[in-house]
């Protein structure tokens, strides 16, 4: 074979939401030349742009008039390191992404924008509002081993499932690895769902390395961003501790990733490029050969199987670190005989239980999964529900702010006085929302001080932290909440939890509802007695016998696993299948239908051969009509994952030429959630 004669022209990636890859010819002059992953200024419509490298070939593609010249390299350090430039393939290639939404979530959005300086080097990290109040510990004999095995196996690629209860110690074992990885000279990245809920942990790390971690989530300025991001690169900081894309960050000598509460669905993004930023971090670990720690109280379905697979290892914590913290009891309360008050929602002998414990000065927390005040408003002479014109989802009523909003577009409007179907005036809220138990707390138990921590009062970062530090601190009695009070805190005088009504997530249009509930009222449970103090949690249901609820409460994964397993076994959801959703949007409910037949058409042709594959579909969305645009989806399924991605990889630009103007096309690999 001969030499490949100089290349003349280059694919580039630009940051646009397409499939296509751009060509551009290689200047003349250029001594050498640039390699994938690099990033280059090409001239782009009538601006300049930064693109990235993806190919280089000796000649134009077909068809082609004119070609424009590329402008000029930037530095080498400004592109993608080999190894992440594979991470890069890989995920475009997976997700079935458009190439440029991928570029976005690898590099920070400044250098994209071009703004080329590097930031100030050395800052301080973020202040710290909780301070840890521990030196060191001494691991106890479960803890060692979990460390023991992730040492011994560094520098190879090594998988492992770590199952622990919470406060069984998760966190303190990877404060140790991190310290060893650290003194070989390594790098660490650590994955946590959400950073502003989890300021403990993250303040944990600070304590122990200062200034070698930085952080990187949303909540961050570009700038502050673009910090983290050089600092490590420029091996200034060894260890981030960020949400899911910070799994693509350019950790120098990258040794170590752990992913905790690696069940999270807030590790899936849903918008433009639609990864899970576990499973992508499980990648990054195998390409770079390193260990990988997943760590969990209530492993994902399909990470549990993966053990039992024989792909991950499996090691668990089965207690309580500290000796005197105890396991929470856990009980039962059946809605149907035990009827909740209509506006606290308590049981008689939840609400019993809350005056004890109110009396001896502790505590309590109560979830509920539904923020507002109440789920919909509704005329009692003719029926009516108020809905959203854009989704036509009934409008929640939030009391606070006096509006009406949609919990999917943020459309909104004032608190209706009168039916907009009929004359009547006789509009009923109805249903309960946090803001509504918060009202009917404070009604029942003048004098006790009640605070509430959901998305509404979480918009404000602020506000959030000092809702936690206030239940921290104990000036608050009753702390009422959703999701958001179910992740790591740690509440030392909290010994009653109450989960109001777990039956709101069970019954939720979504095959993953009872991992959901399992995941959610383990995670809730968790909250109470970590401490010296017993806790105990009130779990009230209208389906006490369902299996999620009875694993739930005897706070057993295993059990747990073993059902669902069953149910997705003989239902072929995933993890015993794989599916992939191609969901259309427009504006125009004709244009949408049409082109998700054709669509359709197409994918039962490509996919014909493969005798695995299961088309379901086209059909509306669960949730046909959502910020103005209608959605029809098409699930593809089967066994063979690996058969239906690459059918669908080279086809994907050639179906979305074909859409007629006016419809777009989302593809969602492995979806969390099939709305
Ligand atoms: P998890 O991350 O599993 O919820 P943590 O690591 O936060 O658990 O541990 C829970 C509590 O127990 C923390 O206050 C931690 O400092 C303490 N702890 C953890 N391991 C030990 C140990 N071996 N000895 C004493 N205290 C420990
Ligand atoms: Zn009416
Ligand atoms: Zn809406």
């Amino acid at each position: 074979m001969s030499p490949d004669p100089r290349p003349k022209f280059l694919q580039v990636i630009l940051p646009v939401p397409r499939y296509q890859t751009y060509t551009y010819r290689l200047p003349e002059t250029w001594r050498e030349n640039p390699r994938p992953g690099q990033l280059l200024w090409v001239p782009f419509g009538r601006k300049k742009q930064i693109g990235m490298v993806a190919d280089l070939r000796s000649e134009a593609p077909i068809g082609l008039e004119e070609i424009k010249e590329v402008l000029e390299p930037l530095p080498a350090d400004y592109g993608l390191e080999p190894e992440l430039w594979k991470l890069f393939q890989w995920a475009t290639q997976h997700y079935l992404s458009p190439p440029g939404e991928v570029l976005r979530t690898f590099f920070p959005n400044s250098i994209l924008k071009g703004k080329l300086d590097k930031g100030e080097r050395a800052r301080s990290p973020s202040p710290t509002i909780f301070s840890s109040q521990n030196g060191p510990v001494t691991l106890n004999p479960d803890q060692n081993r979990a460390v023991t095995l992730v040492k011994e196996h560094l520098g190879t690629f090594f998988p492992i499932l770590l199952q622990g209860i919470t406060g069984s110690g998760k966190t303190e074992v990877y404060l140790r690895l991190c310290d060893e990885v650290l003194a070989r000279g390594g790098g660490v990245l650590v994955l946590v769902p959400e950073i502003a809920l989890t300021p403990q942990m993250l303040s944990r790390f600070v304590d122990c390395f200062v200034d070698k971690v930085g952080t990187y989530h949303s909540a961050m300025t570009d700038t502050q961003r673009l910090q983290t991001y050089w600092g490590l690169k420029e091996g200034r900081q060894r260890i981030v501790v960020g949400t899911r894309s910070a799994a693509c960050l350019p950790v120098k000598n990258l040794s170590l990733i752990i992913v905790d509460e690696e069940h999270d669905s807030s590790y899936k993004q849903e918008e433009r490029f639609r990864y899970h930023g576990r499973d992508l971090a499980v990648v990054r670990a195998k390409m770079s050969k390193i260990p990988v720690l997943l760590g969990t109280a209530t492993p994902a379905l399909e990470s549990r199987e993966n053990v039992e697979r024989g792909k991950y290892h499996f090691l668990k914590l089965p207690h309580r670190a500290t000796a005197k913290a105890q396991l929470p009891k856990v009980h039962l309360v059946d809605l149907r005989r035990d009827r909740p008050h209509p506006d606290t929602l308590l049981s008689v002998s939840l609400r019993e239980k809350l005056l004890l414990t109110l009396e001896r000065k502790e505590q309590a927390l109560f979830f509920l999964n539904r923020r507002g005040f109440a789920p919909f408003l509704l005329c009692t002479d003719c029926g009516e529900v108020v809905r959203c014109p854009n989704c036509e989802i009934s409008l929640t009523m939030h009391k606070a702010v006096s509006r009406l909003i949609c919990h999917y577009c943020d459309f909104y409007l004032p608190i209706l006085e009168q039916c907009p179907a009929c004359p009547s005036d006789q509009l009923q809220a109805y249903g309960s929302g946090t803001e509504r138990i918060e009202e009917s707390f404070q009604k029942a138990f003048p004098g006790v001080r009640i605070g509430r921590l959901d998305r509404d009062v979480a918009q404000s970062r602020k506000k959030t932290e000092e809702m936690l530090s206030q239940f921290e601190t104990g000036k608050i009695d009753i702390l009422i909440g959703t999701q958001l009070i179910t992740k790591g805190h740690d509440f030392k005088r909290l010994t009653l939890v109450g989960i109001l009504q777990a039956d709101v997530t069970l019954n939720l249009p979504d095959f993953r509802a009872p991992e959901r509930v399992f995941q959610i009222v383990t995670q809730v449970a968790g909250r109470a007695g970590r401490h010296e103090l017993p806790g105990e949690v009130f779990l009230q249901t209208y389906r006490p016998e369902h299996y999620a609820i009875t694993a739930a409460m005897a706070q057993d994964p295993e059990a747990f696993f073993v059902q669902e397993r069953v149910f997705r076994k003989e239902l072929s959801y995933p993890p015993f299948t794989r599916i992939i959703q191609l969901k259309l949007l427009g504006s125009r409910q004709d244009a949408v239908a049409r082109a998700s037949r054709k669509v359709a058409d197409s994918i039962q042709t490509l996919m014909s051969r493969q005798k695995t594959v299961n088309i379901l579909g086209p059909a509306p969305a669960i949730f046909e009509r959502l910020r103005g645009k209608y959605r029809w989806q098409i699930l593809i399924r089967s066994q063979h994952f690996e058969s239906m991605r690459s059918c669908l990889v080279d086809n994907l630009p050639h179906l979305e030429q074909g859409l007629e103007a006016g419809v777009r096309l989302q593809v969602d690999v492995d979806p969390v959630g099939i709305f």
